[in-house]
């Protein structure tokens, strides 16, 4: 199921940063990441930080720090903010049932 997000004003910078055209001074550097990849690196990144697959984000139409993405599941809550962590697979996670 989509839920609603919505990122700080940070997180976003970073993302533009991100997406941003490689500035004039770094063109002759190969910086072996193409605009797309780096794009894609920092919405995983944001991923991981916030819980969402970033496969699945689209825009919500609230504004640029809003938008809808699939929870990726932690598994079981173990307390204090851990998380048994889920691949999905096993199908006896209590959280999301896969
Ligand atoms: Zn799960």
């Amino acid at each position: 199921m989509a839920n609603n997000f919505e990122m700080t004003q940070e997180q976003l910078d970073v993302l533009l940063d991100a997406m941003n055209p490689v500035p004039m001074i770094a063109i002759n550097v190969c910086t072996g990441m193409s605009r797309q990849a780096r794009a894609n690196n920092a919405w995983a990144s944001l991923g991981r930080d916030m819980g969402f697959d970033h496969m699945t984000v689209k825009p919500n139409g609230k504004g640029a720090r809003f938008f809808t993405a699939e929870e990726t599941c932690k598994g079981i809550d173990l307390g204090s903010g851990n998380f048994s962590g889920c691949d999905a697979s096993s199908g006896d996670c209590p959280s999301c049932g896969r």
